[in-house]
């Protein structure tokens, strides 16, 4: 099979070949930088972090920009708010944000352009765009002609039939109702601040949110990109925008496929900071649950379905992790192991399978809960076969092989343990049973102690002791 992804503006899957062999340009709509980002938006970032790892997985050499929203609306409300010039008002929750990044081990974007670097590049397209005459000045800004640009709407199938020519939104963000003329640069207002104003050619004031995105995505991809993400809320107005801005000034194609993630709703609701219904990552992590955990959740669910986030969900996400992690203890111990070398042909058989159906879940539109379920079934036969004491060492250790790599997609086990922490560990464990042996009790129960407050479990089976990180 080969890889065939949905494709937003085809409403159907499409077969994907990039432009260029081998490479994908992928530019994913980052986050307004002000606040700190909720567990929904989360989600987004973490399948675009399994969607690159998934491609490079199938060979693909994958070039990921996310942009920094670091002006709009938003922030600069927030910026006034709190009494700071707007930079430093975002480069704080852009720690934030990096910082949430790291702990659910998303691998990093090549690049993270900031609007506000890139105003210069957002005027030159506003120029273009007025040679073009798609643009029009009115009340001290400029707004792009959504009448001049005769395709406008094919992304999002808006209902173009109660457009009023002419008519115009301000907003950044505003509603399909409201299909308008838009600002793509916004002249200074009263009691906007200094540190959000930029003295140009086409006078002073601000750039669009949707301009940013155009700008910043042709400069770092060139002017037609591979795929372009978001969640379904960003279809309108927002990539529609940015499909008219592009196309309009460059006459070229922008993007060849649209992929938008479904939202992760809480009691049937999208959540979102407007509506309060929101938790941070701090939040989760505060009680109790291991970013790993939380991850799991997050890419257990095809990213064109709905998500809802419960604590109970939480919980079955951490005990499918302990499964994965206990068996991989187990295999890595069987690994080690002394015995017989004669792999068996059958469980060789039977790990390629594995390897296959992991991979033709990648290729159908990315589908993380095929690849979950593949790797599942493959888990229960090995539990199976190391239980029934028929896996050969070299079985074991192709069986680990593969989680591992799957996991490379994944991302969600711990990492491999370094073999020092491992030799630690397994001379306390030893230190431990002498104690017992000796029935001195508060001794050993101070090793498990210890073990335990650096995040290492000990288990007490017929085979002798295990140990694993708790999740
Ligand atoms: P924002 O910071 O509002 O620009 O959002 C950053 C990203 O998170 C965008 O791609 C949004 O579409 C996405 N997003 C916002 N709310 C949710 C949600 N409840 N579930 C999934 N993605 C979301
Ligand atoms: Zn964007």
């Amino acid at each position: 099979m080969s890889l065939r992804l949905f494709d937003t503006a085809a409403r159907s899957l499409v077969d994907f070949e990039p432009l260029r062999p081998g490479k994908i340009g992928l530019y994913t709509c980052g986050p307004t930088v002000y606040n700190r980002v909720h567990i929904g938006n989360l989600r987004t970032f973490v399948w675009e972090d399994v969607m690159c790892r998934a491609f490079r997985s199938l060979g693909f050499d994958v070039t990921q920009v996310m942009n920094l929203t670091d002006i709009d609306d938003k922030t600069i409300r927030g910026a006034i708010a709190e009494g700071l010039p707007l930079r430093d008002f975002t480069d704080r929750h852009i720690a934030t944000f990096f910082e949430d990044l790291k702990t659910l081990n998303v691998i990093p974007a090549a690049v993270y352009p900031r609007a506000t670097d890139h105003v210069p590049e957002m005027v030159e397209i506003v120029k273009k765009l007025t040679e073009r005459g798609h643009t029009y000045e009115s009340d001290g800004s400029i707004w792009f002609r959504i009448a001049s640009f005769p395709s406008y709407g094919k992304l999002s199938r808006v209902d173009l039939s109660s457009m009023k020519r002419g008519a115009r939104v301000a907003d950044d963000e505003y509603e399909k109702e409201d299909v308008r003329d838009f600002a793509v640069w916004k002249g200074a207002k009263e009691g906007e601040p200094e540190s959000a104003l930029w003295e140009t050619e086409l006078g002073k004031g601000r750039p669009g949110w949707h301009l940013e995105c155009s700008a910043m995505s042709m400069k770092y991809l060139g002017e037609t990109l591979d795929i372009h993400t978001g969640a379904v809320d960003n279809v309108f107005p927002h990539h529609e925008n940015e499909v008219a801005q592009s196309e309009g000034a460059t006459g070229k194609t922008f993007v060849r496929f649209w992929l938008h993630a479904e939202h992760l709703i809480v009691d049937g609701e999208k959540m979102a900071k407007s509506k309060g219904n929101f938790y941070t990552l701090p939040d989760v992590l505060a009680r109790g649950f291991s970013p790993r955990a939380v991850r799991y959740l997050l890419l257990s669910v095809p990213y064109r379905q709905k998500l809802n986030f419960t604590f109970d969900a939480l919980r079955g996400a951490v005990s499918a992790l302990e499964r994965l992690e206990s068996l991989e203890t187990r295999l890595g111990e069987r690994a080690g192991a002394a015995g017989a070398d004669g792999a068996s042909e059958a469980f060789r058989g039977r790990v390629e399978e594995a390897r296959r159906s992991v991979r033709a879940a990648w290729e159908d539109d990315l589908n993380s809960a095929a690849s979950l379920g593949a790797l599942f079934a493959f888990v229960k036969e090995a539990n199976t076969a190391l239980e029934g004491g028929q896996l050969d060492p070299a079985d074991a250790a192709a069986a680990r092989a593969l989680l591992r790599e799957v996991d490379g997609v994944l991302g969600v086990l711990a990492p491999a343990e370094d073999a020092s922490l491992e030799a630690e560990v397994e001379a306390k464990i030893a230190a431990r049973q002498d104690a017992r042996k000796r029935r001195d009790f508060a001794a050993s129960d101070a090793i498990r102690d210890e073990l335990a407050a650096r995040g290492i479990l000990l288990e007490d089976t017929p085979q002798g002791v295990r140990w694993r990180r708790k999740s």
